[in-house]
């Protein structure tokens, strides 16, 4: 064989040329070889890896619905006692689904749009009871 560089006579199988250092391509068996293996590790971590994360659900969201839709109730009946335990609820519902809402942005957990609506609920209610006392 003949350096690829200089073309001076190398020995067979001479991995640099003697004469100017450069190094001779080698037989394209190792790299072609190894190829095959690794490509299929690499197409089956991807699908192993793929997420199937479960994602939580925010307790407070729908504790804060709940809530709301209870002081939402209680705004309907005209009772002074339910109006105060209206008002109470609503302003609880509001705390409480707010926090929720902010933990579900802050941590990506599922329930946002309920813990929106026990705000909205809660405001609902207040709203409806000072109304009714104007
Ligand atoms: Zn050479």
């Amino acid at each position: 064989m003949f350096c690829i560089k200089c073309g001076k006579d190398l020995p067979e199988g001479a991995v640099f040329c003697p004469f100017c250092g450069q190094k001779q391509s080698a037989p394209a068996e190792t790299p072609a070889a190894a190829a095959p293996a690794s490509e299929g590790a690499d197409y089956a971590q991807p699908i192993n890896r793929s997420p199937i994360k479960k994602a939580r659900y925010n307790i407070l969201c729908i504790i804060g619905l709940v809530i709301g839709a209870i002081a939402l109730l209680f705004s309907y009946i005209p009772y002074t006692l339910f109006a105060v335990l209206s008002i109470l609820a609503g302003i609880a519902a509001v705390i409480v689904a707010a926090i929720g809402v902010v933990r579900c942005n802050r941590t990506n957990e599922n329930g946002r749009i309920h813990g929106v609506l026990g705000i909205v609920f809660g405001a609902m209610a207040i709203i409806f009871v000072i109304i009714d006392i104007l």
